[in-house]
Order: structure tokens, then sequence, then C-alpha cells
């Protein structure tokens, strides 16, 4: 020991920090500059004593911003590089901070399951859905999806995994017989979303996974629109549940990330294929997302609770022509959500996703949003902020008319992601929106 080390190198923390992986006790004979004390300036500010590993459980979560993790023993390097010795080598393949939050995920997915249930993190929910597909699928095979589908998802088995062989058919799961029809002749994966955007027709999970299963296939279900609050669809027979974390999970509209969890073994090769791939989600979108999760029960019942209140009103408003909330009696899914969808001290949770159309087609939509003054006109959806788009210019834009028509959508179709705000000052913003873009009544204030 050096004389200006402090007299208890270990500190408050009880672990020596020992700079470098020279010097101490045993580091074998010194040669001239072997010894720390004899290291120059620049080498002393490279290797700095290491810093402390607590003994005590930290409260919040350390953010590991370490690209990579050294080894006391090229042993020890070679057995976890080769699997027999778990541990940290590199944070494309492993990192602690983004593996706590899919683990946070998995307890809330896999919660009661009698299974184990573990979680991978991804950079976004595209790379989490790639990922996944990729893991699962090769060249030859085929995969089913609904009609209704995420725009980026469409796009990427349209594109990337028709490329690399992977085909998809496209069927309306509202139509068993056409489901039917679309799994018989092999299928390696049938992929759902728990609700759809954005007519949030609810998936029939227990169904789609007896159908995938019975045909051998995997029931992946992105379940971004519900979250483990609304809806657990592992409980149901999916094998994989894909989110895109950006939105409720991290619910703050301030990290992006994605997660995939479900059992064991279908994980193992979404894990595989993400080390390859190298989506893993950084530690400090993992950090900001895991602390999101603290509060996602609070924020998804009360956006919930807001959200079946505005549906209920918004059907009654003047302009509305027709509103799409799975918690209405009318919804062509509320029987299955009561069936499938949590249920918490209010009753079931029917999500927090509104679709309000309004009279005027595309026109009627743009006005609408361009007349809202507290509610934001924005591409997303599971913040804390509410948040509207126009579902034909948006994410449907792909789709003309006759396409939306197809799909169940009017062209003046809005969708509102409703967030923490009092639910009386959501309304008011909105009838006063309405009331300017249907010229209904004058303004207020
Ligand atoms: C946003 C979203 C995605 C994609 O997630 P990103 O984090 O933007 O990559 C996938 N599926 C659904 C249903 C989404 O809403």
């Amino acid at each position: 020991m050096t004389t200006d080390e402090p007299a208890d190198p270990a500190g408050p923390a009880g672990s020596a920090g020992s700079p470098g992986r020279a010097g101490g006790p045993g580091a074998g004979p010194a040669g001239a500059r072997s010894s720390e004390a004899a290291w120059g300036e620049y080498t002393r500010a490279v290797h700095p004593p290491a810093a402390p590993t607590p003994a005590q459980t930290p409260l919040g979560l350390p953010v590991y911003r370490s690209a990579a993790f050294a080894f006391d023993s090229a042993a020890e390097f070679a057995e976890l590089l080769a699997g027999s010795r778990v541990g940290y080598s590199y944070s494309r393949v492993d990192n602690p901070t983004s593996d706590a939050f899919a683990a946070a995920v998995a307890a809330l997915e896999g919660h009661g399951l009698g299974t184990p249930v573990v979680g991978q993190a991804f950079a976004s929910g595209m790379a989490a859905i790639s990922t996944c597909l990729l893991a699962h699928c090769r060249t030859g095979e085929r995969i089913v999806a609904p009609t209704a589908l995420y725009g980026n998802t469409y796009a990427l088995l349209r594109g990337v995994l028709a490329r690399a062989g992977v085909s998809t058919t496209f069927v309306d799961y509202a139509d068993p017989a056409a489901l039917e029809r679309a799994v018989a002749g092999g299928v390696r994966l049938v992929f759902a979303e728990t609700l759809a955007n954005p007519t949030m027709a609810v998936a029939d999970l227990p169904a789609l996974a007896r159908l995938a299963h019975s045909r051998g296939a995997l029931l992946v279900v992105d379940s971004t629109f519900a979250s483990p609050i609304v809806c657990r669809p592992l409980r149901y027979g999916a094998d994989l549940v894909v989110h895109s974390a950006t939105k409720y999970l991290g619910g703050h509209s301030d990290a992006t990330g994605g997660v995939v969890t479900g059992a064991q073994e279908p994980m193992a090769a979404v894990r595989a294929a993400r080390i390859d791939l190298g989506g893993i989600l950084g530690p400090d979108e993992a950090f900001l997302l895991h602390r999101g999760l603290a509060t996602l029960p609070l924020r998804v019942e009360r956006a919930c609770a807001s959200a079946a209140w505005l549906a209920e009103r918004l059907r009654a408003q003047a302009g509305v022509r027709r509103v799409d909330y799975p918690g209405l009696p009318t919804h062509p899914g509320h029987d299955l959500a009561t069936a499938l969808f949590e249920r918490g001290s209010a009753g079931t949770r029917y999500g927090a996703v509104v679709t309000v159309t309004v009279a005027g087609g595309r026109a009627g939509a743009a006005k609408l949003c361009d007349r809202l003054r507290l509610i934001h006109l924005a591409s997303s959806l599971g913040g804390t902020r509410s948040k509207v788009s126009p579902v034909a210019a948006t994410t449907h834009r792909q789709l003309d008319d006759a396409a939306l028509a197809a799909a169940g959508i009017d062209p003046g179709a809005v969708r509102l992601s409703v967030g923490l705000e009092d639910p009386e000052d959501l309304l008011a913003d909105l009838r006063a929106a309405l009331d300017e873009a249907t010229g209904a009544t004058p303004a207020a204030g």
C-alpha cells in the first residue's frame, strides 16, 4: 500500500478497489514498472482504483454503462464464452441493466403461470419483433398474420422476411373459416396483436393458441396496446409475447425499447438470434424503462378508467360518428375482452386507446386534430400525455379508401391514446375541437 491510499482501501463499500490487474499481494515478483507505485501518469489515469461493489443491495437500478467486462482468468473467460459459466462478457451479448428490465417484464407477464418465464430486452419494438420472427422461421416456412397489423410489422413481413424466403399469409382474424384455411398446409408461426390498431379488435388468444399448436406452430403475440396490466397472453397459450416498451412499459415517451418474454426453450432461440442481429437494449434506456415499470399498474389502470369514461361520453357527442373501444358493450370484442382481460378494483381493464371517427373523412379527422389544444398530435401511444393520430393519414397511410373500407376503417378515424390528465380536461378539449371542426357551435373561450 502506498502512503497516499486511505487506511482502509475497502472503505464503506466492503470491497477492495485495487487498480488494474497488477499489484496487491500475490501479484508476483515486481519488475521495474510492474507495480502500481511505479506506473506513469497515463497508466494511472486509465487505471484508477476500481469502483466499489457494494455488499448492500442498491434500491435504484445500477446502470452498467460498460461495453465489456473483465475476467480474472483465461479459463473463466473461456468457460463463459462456451456457456458453461454464467456471467457477463460483452454488452451486445448481455448487459445486467438490460437483463434487469427484461426480467421485470417477464415477472409481470409470467406471474402465477407455474412455469418459468424469461425475457430478452431490445433496442426497439421492431428489433424485438424482427429478432423473434427471424429466430423461429427459416426459408420456405410460412407465417400467418392478421390483415389489421402494425404498419412496420406488415412492412417487415412483406420486405425483409419475404426476401429471406419466409412467406406470410394475411387473413382477417374475425373470420374463423378463413383462418382455418390459412393455417392448412403448413405454418411455422401464427402472429397476433392483443388489441389491433385502430379498431381495437380483440384477438381470441385461446382459439389462436389451439389453432397454432394443432399445426405445430408457435403463437407470437404483440401485446403492446394491452401491456401486462390489461392482458397476459401467456395465460392463454401464447408462446412468445412481444412489446414495444416505448409505449406503456416505459410510459414517459423518453426511451425506445422492446422486449420478448416466454418459456425458456423458445426464448433461447430468441436470445441466440438477438446476439447475432445485435438489437439489444442499451443500459441507459433499460434504466428508464425499468423505472417506468414501477408505476405501470397505476398509469395503465388510471388511463383505462379515463378511456372508458371518455368513450361513453364521446359516443353521445355531436359530430362523432363512431367510437371503437372494447369497453363499450357495442364493441364486437367486448365479451372476449371481458373474458380475457385483467380485472382491477374498478372492473375489467379494456385498454386506454379509443378510436373516434368523425364525419368528413380525412379532412374531418385533420380538422379535429388541428383544433385540439391540450391533446398532442403525435405518433406513439402509452405515455403520460394524451395523443391523437389521424389514422388514414398516419398509421394507415398506405391504404386507399377502398382498402380502408375493407379493413373496417373510416377515413375520418382518429386514434386517441388516453394519458394521465384529468379526464374532464381531455373531454373539454375534444368537445371544443369537435364543435369547431364540425361547426356545431362556436368555440367557447
Ligand atoms: C410502436 C409499436 C411497435 C414498434 O415498436 P417500436 O418501439 O417503435 O419499434 C410494434 N407494435 C405495435 C403494436 C406498436 O404500437
